[in-house]
């Protein structure tokens, strides 16, 4: 952390609103389908429901970001 790291605009989490499983909160399996086996690439961040943590998540590029 540092400086340039505010340079980035953040664009704001996505909101979740039905349960994620932890391995795809933690960026080990892709975020729509579970895959773990394959590139993952940053989809974008999300929060679940209700929660104020925000989750930096992947997909295997099965859709685009979060919402596709
Ligand atoms: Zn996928």
């Amino acid at each position: 952390m540092g400086p340039a790291m505010n340079k980035a605009p953040a664009l704001p989490p996505t909101t979740i609103d039905r349960p994620v499983s932890i391995a795809r909160l933690h960026g080990e399996a892709c975020f729509h389908c579970g895959a773990a086996g394959r590139t993952l690439h940053a989809a974008g961040r999300i929060t679940l429901a209700g929660g104020t943590r925000v989750w930096p998540v992947v997909t295997c590029g099965c859709r685009q970001g979060v919402t596709g």
